[in-house]
């Protein structure tokens, strides 16, 4: 996108995460490769947190051993460069109309019962908004359609062992048919939040529905999981994509700005620092012994809509606000730490987009009110514990406790408010 003299690259991958630097690998990489001549000002990397990618991350291997394969993701790195080399090329540059639009569940009942907290983990709060933005050719060609959705993409869960984009391919490919033009998918604030089955089924029903489908679950109320049942998802998804669109606004598109918050906090999880010790990690520092998440965050705005890019898998009451939408079932679980800051009401354009995993995968980003991890960083039984709340599953795979505060009150002061006021940035 371009306007003026700021010119940038948005680039969702097929993956379960990626870095700005990897060391060997990343953004800062990719942006090496990219010739000046471009004028780009920045370039924002995403994952979509797809599960059944190759390994980028490192983790997928014996203990302490790296699952990555330099080769493969020095190739990944020059994939992308070439992708924003080929957009950002001025032939392949063009002026657009932009149209935006965004539904819900209750608009858009395809939605309805897609996602779900992992095991249950209260509160039962998502971000249920899924937005679109559309930019059109003059000639009337669709050039891009960007979707933004708030779920994790396994629907294929642990076992398949296929190489697949999961159900965000479907959703690409049902809005590239109706529409023409390349269709772009960006996972938003996924933190706790599952697709559809990937918590066992507490209905009590013997089947899924999924856009008007039935399909049945196994005697143990697992999904029977099958690309027939991915692509039924993908086309519900997509069927939303249409609505939001037909129910949006085209938009005068006058201003593209760009602003950024580097991002700091100790890596506190045990499990991490060794992975970092061990080599396996290697985008928290040179520190070893200290090790520090270092990342930063960004705001766009183009037009009429806000965009804003999150480190990792936020918990999407960290957007929304803690407070209005804390759980509720079990104050003994409340380690009394101050509530951070809502991001979405310092957003001050008619549509917002959320970026999720970018330009970091730095792991889930848990409220410090109820981010209880154990010696070790082991896994803690809730205070409440019955067989509807899980233990602490998240935390176990969080880079820092410090993540919450430091990436909502980030926000704060980037887009102009006073941490001061907030006891969680202090
Ligand atoms: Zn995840």
């Amino acid at each position: 996108m371009q306007i003026g003299k700021t010119k940038v690259a948005l680039v969702a991958l097929d993956f379960i995460g990626y870095y700005q630097n990897g060391g060997y690998y990343g953004v800062d990489q990719v942006k090496k490769m990219l010739k000046l001549e471009l004028g780009l000002t920045d370039v924002i990397v995403a994952s979509t947190h797809n599960h059944e990618g190759p390994d980028t991350i490192g983790l997928w291997a014996p203990a302490n051993k790296d699952g990555k394969y330099a080769d493969y993701l020095k190739w990944v790195d020059r994939r992308i460069a070439e992708a924003i080399s080929k957009a950002a090329e001025p032939a392949n540059m063009a002026e657009v109309r932009a149209r935006f639009g965004a539904t819900n569940p209750e608009r858009s009942p395809s939605l309805k019962g897609l996602q779900v907290r992992t095991t249950h983990r209260p509160p039962f709060f998502f971000d249920e908004e899924l937005r679109a933005m559309q930019l059109t050719r003059t000639n009337g060609k669709v050039l891009a359609t960007l979707i933004n959705w708030n779920t994790h993409p396994e629907s294929l869960e642990s076992r398949n062992q296929e190489i697949t984009s999961d159900f965000p391919h479907f959703v690409r490919e049902a809005v590239e048919k109706k529409y023409g033009g390349t269709a772009v998918y960006f996972s938003g604030d996924i933190g706790g939040v599952e697709i559809i089955g990937d918590a066992e089924s507490r209905t009590g029903l013997e089947y899924e529905e999924i856009n008007g489908k039935r399909f049945p679950l196994t005697a143990g109320h697992r999904p029977n999981v099958s690309f027939e049942r991915t692509q039924t998802i993908g086309e519900a998804v997509a069927t939303a994509v249409f609505q939001a669109l037909d129910a949006g606004s085209n938009e005068r598109v006058d201003v593209l700005t760009l602003k950024s918050q580097p991002v700091r906090a100790p890596v506190t999880n045990p499990g991490f620092k060794a992975m970092i010790q061990a080599g396996v990690l290697s985008n928290y520092g040179a520190d070893k012994e200290h090790p520090e998440v270092n990342t930063t965050i960004w705001h766009l705005r183009v037009g009429p809509a806000d965009i804003i890019t999150l480190p990792g898998e936020v918990f999407p009451e960290l957007i929304y606000g803690v407070e209005q939408h804390k759980r509720t079932d079990c104050p003994a679980a409340n380690t009394g730490r101050p509530y951070e800051p809502a991001v979405l009401p310092l957003l001050k354009g008619k549509y917002h987009f959320i970026l999720g995993l970018t330009p970091d995968e730095l792991g889930y980003v848990v409220p410090g009110y109820d981010f209880s991890a154990g010696p070790g960083g082991a896994r803690v039984t809730d205070a409440c514990k019955d067989p509807k709340v899980p233990n602490h599953y998240h935390e176990t795979n969080s880079s820092s406790d410090q993540m919450a505060p430091a990436i909502t009150c980030g926000f704060v002061k980037l887009l102009g408010g006073d941490p001061a006021k907030y006891e969680a940035c202090k």
